[in-house]
């Protein structure tokens, strides 16, 4: 998916010295992915080859800071992050998959809300729906 190497090339190429967006230079060129999704300490990243890296950025502190993250073989949380970043990135909407079995309505009942608010949703991002092991964890 070359729109993604393109996407990932625009963040690295960035002159910005900006926090927020040398972490993100970061994240982009240690996953090897485009970073879709960012909390506290993780980031999800999809890869050109659509498959999902989660890395944790938290330990960046420590020596653990070489880690490269791992793949996220999980297909519930590889559909979220794809409907995720369609979002972000509205050319990759033709790679969103049907919604997977085993996930969970959104209380902001995904898109409708974006159009009635005019705001994203936080937690789903306005997909409308998230993965149902994220709220054991
Ligand atoms: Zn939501």
């Amino acid at each position: 998916m070359e729109q993604i190497e393109k996407f990932r090339q625009d963040i690295l190429n960035s002159a910005s010295e900006a926090p927020h967006i040398v972490s993100l230079k970061e994240e982009t060129r240690l996953t090897g992915g485009l970073p879709i999704i960012r909390d506290m300490g993780r980031t999800w990243a999809l890869k050109a080859d659509l498959s999902v890296v989660l890395l944790y950025t938290d330990c960046w502190e420590s020596e653990n800071k070489s880690g490269f993250g791992e793949i996220i073989e999980d297909n519930v949380i590889r559909s979220f992050v794809i409907a995720y970043a369609a979002i972000d990135y509205p050319e990759l909407v033709s790679l969103v998959l049907e919604r997977p079995a085993n996930t969970t309505d959104c209380m902001c009942s995904g898109k409708d809300d974006l159009n009635i608010f005019g705001e994203t949703c936080k937690i789903c991002n306005s997909v409308g729906w998230i993965p149902s092991q994220w709220l054991s964890k």
